[in-house]
C-alpha cells in the first residue's frame, strides 16, 4: 500500500473480510440501535469513516511498536494488517530485555492515549454532531479494548512480550522466558476457545461473539506455537559461523550456457546445487537451484545462464566469520536466497538458504 517512516504497509485480504463485517455491523446494527433518529445515509457514512479510523488507529499502534523498536536498534520491515489486527515484522529479536519490554509497551500505551483523544473529542463535540460524538465514542472504545487485549499476557501478543521481558530480566535466560511466555500464550488461547464454546452454548444470542473468541483463542494458540519453533530454531543456529554451512564447491559456467546444459552436465552428474557465473575473468552472477526452479521447465532449452542467474550487482556478500543468523537476518531484509562469502576481498564460497535449512534439518534429526 505504500510507505510511512520508511516502513512497508502491507494488506492481506482477509482484512477486507473484517473491514467489510465491522462497516456493516456499525452502520446496519450499532448505529441504528443506539441512534434510532438518524437517516440511512448518515448510518452507511457514520459507519465507513468509523471503520476506517479503527483500522488508522490499528495502524498507529503497530506503527508505535515500530518506531520505538527502531530507536532500540530493532528494525521494521513492513506492517501487514489482516483478519485478526495488524502485526509488524521485525528483521531481528531484541537482544536486550529493556528494548523488548519499550518496544511491547509502545503500541497498547498509544492505543490508549488514541482512546483518550477520541473520548475528548466526543465530549467536545456531543452538542456540535450528534454522528461525529458517536464515532469518537465508538472508537474511544475499542482503542482501550484494543490496548487490554494486547497487554493479555500470552506470548506472542503484547502483554506477553512484556511478560517474557520481565521473565528474562529476573531469571537472565532469554530460552527460558521465551518458553514460560509461550507455555502461557498457549493456556490463553485455550482459555479463550473454551470460553467461546461456553458462550455459544450458554448464550446462544451471542453465538457469534463465542465463535469469534474461540477462533482468536485458536489463532493465538497457533501463533504461540510458530513463535517457540523460531525460537528453538535461533538457539539452534547461535554461534554458528558462516565457514560452517558454505557451499565452497561451486562450479564456474559461463552466463552463456543453456539452462538445459547445466541440468545434464552438472546438475544431473555431480549434484552440483550453485554455480559462479563468470565472464572474461569477471564474477558477474550466481546461478542457485532456486533460479533454476523460477524457470519454465519447457523453456531451459532456450533460457541462457545470463538471463536467470542473480546478477553480480544485487548480490550482497558475508564475511567468512560472520554468524548464520545474521545472514538469514539479511536474507529476509533484502529479500535474497543466496549470499556470497567473502575472505581476503576474493569469493570463496556461497550461503544458501537450502543450507541452512539442510543444517536446520540435520540438527533437528540429531536433537540438537
Ligand atoms: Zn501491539
Amino acid at each position: 500500500m505504500g510507505r510511512i517512516f520508511g516502513i512497508q504497509f502491507r494488506i492481506h485480504y482477509s482484512w477486507f473480510i473484517i473491514f467489510v463485517l465491522i462497516t456493516v455491523s456499525l452502520s446496519w446494527q450499532y448505529f441504528p440501535y443506539t441512534y434510532p433518529e438518524w437517516s440511512k445515509p448518515t448510518y452507511w457514512l457514520t459507519g465507513t469513516a468509523t471503520s476506517l479510523l479503527f483500522f488508522t488507529s490499528v495502524v498507529a499502534h503497530e506503527l508505535a511498536h515500530s518506531l520505538v523498536g527502531r530507536a532500540n536498534g530493532i528494525s521494521v520491515k513492513s506492517i501487514t494488517l489482516f483478519l485478526f489486527g495488524g502485526v509488524a515484522h521485525m528483521t531481528r529479536e531484541a537482544t536486550r530485555h529493556g528494548a523488548e519490554f519499550r518496544m511491547a509497551l509502545a503500541g497498547p500505551l498509544a492505543s490508549l492515549v488514541i482512546g483518550g483523544l477520541f473520548f475528548l473529542l466526543h465530549l467536545l463535540l456531543q452538542s456540535v454532531s450528534e454522528p461525529v460524538a458517536a464515532l469518537a465514542f465508538w472508537l474511544a472504545q475499542i482503542n482501550v479494548v484494543l490496548a487490554i487485549f494486547n497487554l493479555i499476557p500470552g506470548f506472542p501478543l503484547d502483554g506477553g512480550r512484556i511478560f517474557r521481558s520481565l521473565l528474562w530480566r529476573f531469571t537472565g535466560n532469554y530460552q527460558r522466558a521465551t518458553r514460560i511466555a509461550v507455555e502461557v500464550g498457549r493456556g490463553v488461547g485455550y482459555l479463550f476457545v473454551a470460553g467461546g464454546i461456553v458462550l455459544m452454548f450458554l448464550y446462544p444470542g451471542s453465538w457469534f461473539n463465542g465463535l469469534w473468541l474461540a477462533f482468536i483463542g485458536l489463532f493465538l494458540t497457533y501463533v504461540a506455537t510458530a513463535s517457540y519453533r523460531q525460537a528453538q530454531w535461533q538457539a539452534a543456529l547461535q554461534r554458528i559461523r558462516v565457514a560452517y554451512v558454505m557451499t565452497t564447491t561451486c562450479p564456474v559456467i559461463s552466463p552463456y550456457m543453456t539452462i538445459s546444459r547445466v541440468v545434464q552436465d552438472y546438475i544431473f552428474v555431480s549434484g552440483h546445487r550453485c554455480f559462479m557465473v563468470t565472464g572474461g575473468g569477471e564474477l558477474q552472477g550466481i546461478l542457485t537451484l532456486r533460479n533454476i526452479q523460477s524457470v519454465d521447465r519447457k523453456n531451459w532449452d532456450t533460457a541462457s545462464v545470463g538471463d536467470v542467474m542473480t546478477a553480480a550487482e544485487r548480490l550482497k556478500v558475508i564475511q567468512l566469520d560472520e554468524e548464520v543468523l545474521s545472514v538469514i537476518e539479511q536474507m529476509e531484509e533484502h529479500g535474497i536466497d543466496q549470499m556470497p562469502v567473502v575472505s581476503e576481498g576474493r569469493i570463496i564460497g556461497l550461503v544458501t538458504r537450502d543450507d541452512i535449512m539442510r543444517l536446520l534439518y540435520t540438527r533437528s534429526r540429531l536433537g540438537i
